[in-house]
């Protein structure tokens, strides 16, 4: 008999499968925002949501990235972390099923085993015909039920089995699309606010200090005026790879937004700090950029603007992250392509 508990949960995995495959008929990215909007709409609860999703599948209307996020910003808005815990506390109740039906089915099987215990004992005292015959019975039973219910259990679990999997791939890609910057594929600002929170926590706790880079590409917005935004992009992301090869260890790089990105460099002073920039800074503009399409098209150089800070015992993340800037304006101001 169901309980209460797995009543409840059939129904949470139902949502979910519903959830992922009515997003994917509709051709919806698989976002944390987008996920909980139409996990809303398939539970039911709020009322306004449905009426104007079932208005927009009427008209027949696109589910542009504009159309979910007003959806989302309308209706549902929750921060992501919280999303992400929820599906994680999804996945947890299907787990702790789970073992309660694994613990069911050792004890049929352990009920099996007493079974059969009983019996050699009872065979060891009353050997006569009557007794065999009628203990032979009630072992076939006992043997039939114990395997059927073994079946049930083994088939069941399969299918848990395959659930968990699903549950976490896609707890998965929520939790990487999150954290990810969709152009340039390098950890995104959410990303890096969770970085850095826990470098504070090691430099209070550890005494262990850190330097931040914030780089701005030079003159970027003259460059997309004379190639076009989209050979910008591709900058962006080529600039992106060429960073995210020349850090190493714990080092973390992220878009920071737009054109600028953030170094965190643990156990890094200022030295340590002012040589990876300059590192960063040459690769750069040593780079000779070509039009992918056309490789005789030369496209010049792109150079960055680098702003080191180094943690104090002052500092939180704003401050330093403010101070990096501060420095980036001076290297802005001193003629660009430097490191300050
Ligand atoms: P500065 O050397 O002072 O940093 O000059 P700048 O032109 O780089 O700075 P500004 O802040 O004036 O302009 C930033 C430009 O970066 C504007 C915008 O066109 C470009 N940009 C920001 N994000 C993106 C993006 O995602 N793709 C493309 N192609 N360009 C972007
Ligand atoms: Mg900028
Ligand atoms: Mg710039």
């Amino acid at each position: 008999m169901a309980s209460n508990g797995s009543v409840q949960l059939e129904r949470t995995t139902n949502l979910l499968r519903e959830t992922i495959t009515i997003m994917s008929k509709l051709k919806i990215p698989l976002t944390p925002e987008n996920y909980h909007v139409w996990y809303k709409y398939n539970a039911g609860d709020n009322l306004e949501l449905n009426k104007t999703i079932d208005d927009l599948l009427e008209n027949g209307t696109e589910f542009t990235s504009k159309v979910n996020r007003e959806l989302h910003k309308t209706h549902v808005f929750q921060a992501p972390e919280k999303l992400l815990k929820s599906s994680e506390q999804d996945l947890q109740k299907l787990v702790a099923t789970l073992f309660e039906k694994i613990n069911g089915m050792t004890k049929k099987t352990q009920n099996y085993s007493s079974t059969l215990e009983e019996y050699n004992d009872v065979l060891q005292s009353n050997p006569d015909i009557d007794t065999l015959t009628n203990l032979l019975t009630n072992l076939i039973d006992a043997t039939d039920s114990a395997l059927e219910s073994n079946q049930a259990m083994e088939s069941m679990l399969d299918s848990m089995n395959e659930e968990v999997d699903t549950l976490r791939s896609n707890l998965q890609t929520l939790n990487v699309e999150a954290f990810t910057d969709k152009l340039t594929a390098v950890p995104n600002r959410r990303a890096f606010d969770q970085r850095i929170d826990e470098l504070f926590d090691s430099y209070h706790n550890e005494e262990q200090t850190f330097s931040l880079l914030l780089i701005d590409i030079d003159h970027f917005k003259q460059f997309n005026d004379t190639h076009g935004h989209a050979v910008g992009d591709k900058v962006l992301k080529y600039v992106a790879s060429v960073m995210k090869g020349d850090i190493k260890g714990n080092d973390m790089l992220a878009r920071y937004g737009g054109e600028e990105f953030v170094v965190l460099l643990p156990s890094t002073n200022y030295d340590g700090a002012i040589s990876v920039g300059n590192s960063l800074r040459e690769k750069i503009s040593g780079i000779k950029l070509v039009d992918s399409n056309d490789q005789d098209k030369s496209l010049g150089h792109v150079t960055v603007s680098i702003g080191v800070a180094v943690i104090t015992s002052h500092d939180d993340a704003d401050s330093i992250t403010e101070r990096a800037d501060k420095a980036l304006y001076l290297a802005k101001e001193k003629g660009r392509n430097l490191v300050m």
